[in-house]
């Protein structure tokens, strides 16, 4: 049975280079073919049909009515690539954003009914880690915050989370990415996935 895993993690915690590098692994050591479905960059990728140009980490902090309309149209294409790809399928993504009017769910309920995931996976990382990965990353605009901060994105995310999981009955995994340890995380996603 081929499986649909939503991998979530809040920024800097380095949920793309785990999910990239499980598919990865998957490929060239396992021989399994997997797809990663990066739902920020679909959103981008849309935006520019329309002829806009946002860099993808201002979309959160434009007008929440357009974030929403994004939403649920890349949650479409999403639902048709998971279609058309016939393999497991991985889907890059967050449990919630941080909005300017608060935290927009990431996966409300029509978001989950197109993906029908069969696992959640939170991707954490300590949050003084997540702090200087912000601080360093000069390919992005992260917010620098606070260590409180970083802690109450940390906590929304297992409490959306909680929410997923009893909307759709399909578990929940947190998947340490320690400093240094993107390998060891991204086994980890891969054992979660039976892979
Ligand atoms: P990322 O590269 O994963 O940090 O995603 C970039 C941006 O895409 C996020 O900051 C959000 O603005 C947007 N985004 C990603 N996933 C979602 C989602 N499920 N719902 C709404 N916006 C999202
Ligand atoms: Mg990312």
């Amino acid at each position: 049975m081929r499986q649909v895993v939503v991998v979530t993690g809040i920024p800097g915690s380095g949920k793309t280079t785990v999910c990239n590098l499980a598919k990865e692994i998957a490929e060239k050591d396992k021989g399994k073919s997997l797809s990663v479905i990066n739902f920020g960059t679909v959103m981008v990728e849309l935006l520019e049909k329309k002829g806009k140009h946002v860099h993808r980490d201002s979309m959160r902090k434009s007008d929440l009515q357009m974030q929403i309309q994004l939403q649920k149209e890349a949650a479409e294409t999403i639902s048709r690539r998971i279609a058309e790809a016939g393999n497991d399928v991985i889907v890059d993504t967050h449990m919630c954003v941080k909005t300017g009017r608060g935290f927009l769910p990431g996966l409300p309920r029509h978001v989950l009914d197109a993906f029908k995931p069969d696992l959640f996976v939170l991707v954490e990382a300590p949050a003084e880690e997540i702090l200087s990965r912000r601080v360093k990353d000069k390919s992005r605009l992260r917010d620098i915050v606070l260590k409180k901060d970083v802690e109450e994105e940390l906590l929304f995310s297992r409490l959306m989370a909680c929410a997923c999981a009893v909307q759709t009955g399909a578990p929940v995994k947190i998947v340490i990415n320690e400093q240094g340890k993107q390998k060891e995380a991204a086994l980890k996603l891969l054992e979660v996935m039976e892979l």
